[in-house]
């Protein structure tokens, strides 16, 4: 049903409501007064509820109609973010007891998003822990060096870290695969040593 119509009716309702109020508070008038006493006539309108216009700022009972519609925008890249889920609460707290504190440190720091694509992690993504600068090229394993990558996002940046370094014997880097849907999670408790 349109909101409009919903309105109308709510409107048509209300009146109803206060017109019962109105006859009931001046039982020994008759309905033209109580009606004269109670709406005014508002530009257009002959049935704003509202105080007497003697002085020029009436105060009014604004109708459901007059309330302008606003349409409900889905910001969906931020939807995930409040379902209260894992991902959510890591970024927010740094840490959560099912996810390694590695991993809750960086999706603090990237503010749940994948460094390499920029998209908010969603609960049932797999992640993967990235060298920024690859181990292969030198790269440490401190945490400054690590980011938090979609695994597809991940394979990308690898296969990218690799073009031309070994001709010969391409090396993709070992992933640190960490995988949060909710069966692994169960089990990932004892061997969660990763962090
Ligand atoms: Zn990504």
């Amino acid at each position: 049903m349109c909101s409009k119509e919903t309105f109308s009716k709510l409107d048509y309702l209300t009146y109803q409501k206060l017109r019962r109020w109105a006859n009931r508070r001046h039982p020994n008038k008759k309905k033209k007064w109580v009606v004269n006493k109670y709406w005014q006539t508002i530009g257009e309108d002959h049935w704003v509820f509202a105080t007497p216009q003697e002085g020029n700022n009436p105060i009014i009972l604004i109708k459901h109609s007059q309330i302008p519609i606003v349409r409900h925008i889905k910001v969906k890249d931020e939807v995930s973010l409040f379902d209260g889920d894992l991902v959510y609460w890591s970024t927010r707290m740094g840490t959560h007891p099912e996810v390694s504190i590695k991993i809750a440190k960086l999706l603090k720091k990237q503010k749940g998003k994948c460094a390499h694509c920029g998209l908010h992690f969603k609960p049932d993504d797999v992640w993967e822990i990235d060298h920024v600068n690859p181990k292969a090229k030198g790269g440490r394993n401190a945490f400054n060096n690590l980011q938090l990558l979609h695994r597809h996002c991940h394979h990308q940046k690898s296969r990218f870290d690799m073009v031309g370094m070994f001709d010969n014997h391409p090396v993709i880097e070992e992933p640190c695969e960490v995988n949060i849907s909710r069966t692994v999670l169960k089990t990932s408790q004892q061997g969660d040593l990763l962090a």
